[in-house]
């Protein structure tokens, strides 16, 4: 009996081996949806001193993650119908006055996701980081996914605060019709994906009421912070806050919490709207 529990063991291990070396991440892959700009950096950032003010132009991050057991949209961008210079049929004219979205249709998730070899319909989850308007655009084109939202963010796209909802921000048809019969995991604060701890949804309150981030675990050990919009871009983690928050207190907390995130685990935060990381970094596969 005693050998045979020893070779079940070893048949165990053996079994079990190669499946929890499968369940890593293959591969993430950082996308745009276009870009916003150019504008000065303190018409996002009011905080940010006259002498460090500049122009830019900047990304709007979207998130591709192949995991054995399912492929991940992290945010969808801008909706498809801001493309090719047609913003006003979707959103409001201030913002498409004041953000200069510059996307082409071939930037949009949907285009970007066969560019790589994929197809819509395989995506398995789609997360929201947020409900803003450059965020949760294209979730319509995901019918079939499981779509991952903290479930106070549902709650504020469908009636924001009045001081949130006054910029159009929340775009109704990014989100209405049937996407209200979609399937939400709606959280409410961490969630380990797919239960081998290599996608972490980590919740960042503070520039939206329910907002989220995601910690990606490559096999090659690194740690990706995908921060979004918790921190638009460096000036952010410098201590400028960002002029659009719900609250200033978790904003800042969520940036701390993200902080000693990395340092602990020798991460990398990815920013949602950095016009340098971007440039350096983007549009590309990490491994
Ligand atoms: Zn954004």
């Amino acid at each position: 009996m005693r050998k045979l529990a020893i070779v079940a063991a070893l048949l165990g291990f053996v079994l079990t081996g190669p499946s929890d070396a499968l369940a890593q991440v293959k591969g993430v892959y950082w996308g745009t949806s276009g870009f916003f700009g150019p504008f000065n950096i303190q018409d996002l950032i009011p905080s940010v001193p006259k002498e460090k003010a500049r122009n830019i132009t900047i990304p709007v991050s979207v998130w591709i993650i192949d995991h054995p057991k399912g492929l991940v949209v992290f945010d969808t961008g801008n909706n498809a119908k801001i493309s090719d210079g047609q913003c006003k049929t979707h959103w409001a004219a201030g913002n498409c006055d004041g953000l200069k979205p510059t996307q082409k249709r071939d930037d949009v998730i949907d285009r970007q996701l066969q560019k790589l070899g994929f197809t819509p319909d395989k995506v398995k989850v789609v997360i929201t980081s947020h409900s803003h308007l450059d965020h949760i655009g294209n979730i319509k084109l995901f019918p079939k996914a499981v779509h991952v939202i903290q479930k106070k963010e549902l709650y504020q796209a469908w009636w924001p605060e009045k001081f949130q909802r006054g910029g159009g921000v929340f775009v109704m048809g990014d989100f209405d019709g049937e996407a209200r019969d979609f399937n939400y995991l709606e959280l409410e604060g961490d969630y380990d994906l797919f239960g081998d701890g290599s996608i972490m949804v980590l919740s960042t309150p503070g520039h939206t009421l329910g907002h989220q981030s995601v910690k990606v675990k490559l096999p090659s050990g690194q740690v990706m912070v995908l921060a979004q919009d918790a921190i638009w871009m460096q000036e952010n983690l410098d201590g400028y806050p960002a002029g659009l928050n719900y609250s200033v207190k978790d904003y800042n907390n969520s940036i701390g919490r993200l902080k000693m995130i990395r340092d602990l685990e020798n991460g990398e935060i990815f920013f949602g709207h950095d016009q340098d990381q971007w440039k350096a970094k983007g549009g590309k596969w990490y491994k």
